[in-house]
């Protein structure tokens, strides 16, 4: 299991480190192997950084992103004495990442690193807790009072092969986060809640997270609750599950990475950058790229966003709020004001909350 976690992520930092760093690799690994590692660095220099970026770099770090969520999974007793350990780790990877790709227009997030945290440790660690404390009892209590058990399926035979459940699952969660994505940016209301996580000004590791904690389990726990109570296979469950995962663990990564053709399979930094553009791309309406996991719905639906010229993948040269407000370091304003609660906010407007309008479409 530990060979299976530490493999994938030794390449990628021997694809990913500089020249000094991967000669420092090479000290460290031994002189035993030094010429080994000099023909792979030879070979690796040979090939520039933007093919290695579209070739090698993404694919690889998707697949650990896999591996690591089906090890969790398989492995709850390490998650029982580090939980969460395999986000942990995906964090480290991203924000290495992010160190070594810098981004050209990359924007500092230090003077919100503090809500930044709190915002991770509430999604990360309590969202999901709550949410199955307050959701799961009704879930369960509908196949239970109306089939008489707690799958609404008795079998998962019933549910077709394997393959076919895995494609389902994956249909289903890549479905429901679309649409519920698109409708927080189209309802006033959940606008409110979700537009927050719009005020970021850079994509970083830190504001993968960065949610109201609503707007998160509307868009992130709650159509894992529902799948886990259908009756689908638990195999089906362990593989379509890290699959949906991969996209938005990535989404937020601050690495200048060159996605190549995955960007047209998987939601990557490059495509989620433009749904965070501060300026709304020309006939795109409330937004673009809602996609969570993979972008095929914003291809169907009209909303898929990703321009290039001359070869080259463009990208937004500014991220934040399209309405023009500023980020938000205060916690407490994040998690009260969208719900009327914020003293400013509650003097100025008796509705809801009233601190935001949804942008024009
Ligand atoms: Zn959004
Ligand atoms: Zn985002």
């Amino acid at each position: 299991m530990l060979s299976l976690t530490v493999c994938p992520l030794a390449l990628v930092l021997a694809l990913t480190a500089k020249p000094g760093v991967r000669y420092l690799w090479c000290e460290l690994y031994g002189r035993r192997n030094f010429v080994r590692d000099s023909i792979v660095r030879a070979s690796l220099l040979a090939v520039s950084r933007s093919q290695l970026f579209n070739f090698v770099v993404l694919p690889v770090v998707m697949v650990t992103f896999f591996g690591l969520r089906v090890v969790a999974q398989t492995h709850p007793e390490i998650d029982a004495w580090i939980p969460k350990w395999d986000r942990l780790l995906l964090f480290a990877v991203v924000i290495l990442l992010e160190r070594i790709y810098h981004y050209r227009y990359a924007a500092s997030q230090r003077y919100v690193l503090t809500r930044d945290i709190i915002s991770n440790i509430v999604n990360l660690y309590v969202n999901g807790v709550v949410m199955a404390l307050l959701v799961l009892p009704v879930l369960l209590y509908l196949p239970q009072h109306f089939l008489g058990r707690q799958l609404v399926f008795a079998s998962s035979d019933q549910l077709g092969p394997i393959w076919l459940q895995i494609a389902t699952i994956a249909v289903l969660v890549s479905f429901f986060r679309y649409w519920m994505h698109r409708l927080q940016h189209e309802n006033q209301f959940l606008w409110e809640l979700h537009s927050y996580h719009h005020r970021v000004t850079d994509l970083k590791a830190f504001n993968t997270y960065v949610s109201h904690p609503i707007d998160y389990a509307l868009r992130n726990v709650l159509v894992y609750l529902v799948i886990g109570i259908v009756g689908f296979d638990p195999i089906a469950i362990l593989i379509a599950v890290p699959l949906t995962f991969i996209g938005g663990a990535l989404q937020h990564c601050g690495a200048d990475l060159n996605g190549g053709v995955l960007n047209y399979v998987f939601v990557t930094p490059q495509v989620h950058r433009w749904h965070h553009s501060a300026q709304v791309p020309e006939g795109y309406g409330h937004s673009c790229n809602y996609g969570v996991e993979f972008p095929i719905w914003d291809m169907l639906f009209g909303t898929f966003y990703l321009p290039r010229k001359n070869g080259e993948t463009l990208q937004p040269e500014r991220i934040g709020h399209p309405g023009g407000f500023p980020d938000e370091g205060n916690y407490l304003r994040l998690l009260l004001a969208p719900l009327g609660l914020w003293p400013r906010s509650w003097r100025k407007n008796f509705g809801l909350a009233g601190t935001e309008r949804l942008p024009r479409a």
